[in-house]
């Protein structure tokens, strides 16, 4: 243990990290893994979270929106049964309008009719796959 770091709470400890806020040694019981890095159990109690303000919250931004998105999706897909047709009529009806005027957004309008056919067909597949299944089951 000579010439080593010993943690802050348990002398007999290791350190393997220093906190992050207050630079307390910590040994591999008290280092605390935070989005920003390590924290001492004090620290952590205390509510320091952000020792660096713009790299945690970046982080933690990224990482709300990555948690985020597929509850997102799931609480908003059932609406595409109704956005699907209607992207593909907006699609269809810009479509036809002078080509001067949807020429620079028709990859949007592409993009927009192949999501919402794909949307369409997901939803036909669904409804065939649910009745072909209570036929069966009936
Ligand atoms: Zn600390
Ligand atoms: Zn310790």
């Amino acid at each position: 243990m000579e010439g080593e770091a010993a943690c802050f709470d348990h002398p007999g400890n290791r350190a393997v990290a220093s906190c992050l806020h207050c630079g307390r040694f910590v040994c591999q019981l008290c280092a605390v893994e935070s989005p920003a890095g390590v924290l001492c159990p004090s620290c952590l109690a205390a509510g320091v979270q952000k020792p660096s303000p713009v790299s945690a919250d970046g982080r933690s931004l990224y990482d709300t929106w990555a948690l985020c998105i597929p509850f997102l999706l799931l609480l908003i897909w059932p609406l595409t049964i109704l956005s699907a047709p209607a992207v593909i009529a907006l699609a269809i009806m810009k479509w036809k309008a002078p080509l001067s005027l949807v020429r620079r957004n028709r990859w949007r309008f592409a993009l927009g009719l192949t999501v919402g056919t794909l949307q369409g067909i997901a939803w036909v597949w669904l409804i065939v796959y649910l009745v072909a299944k209570a036929r069966s089951s009936g």
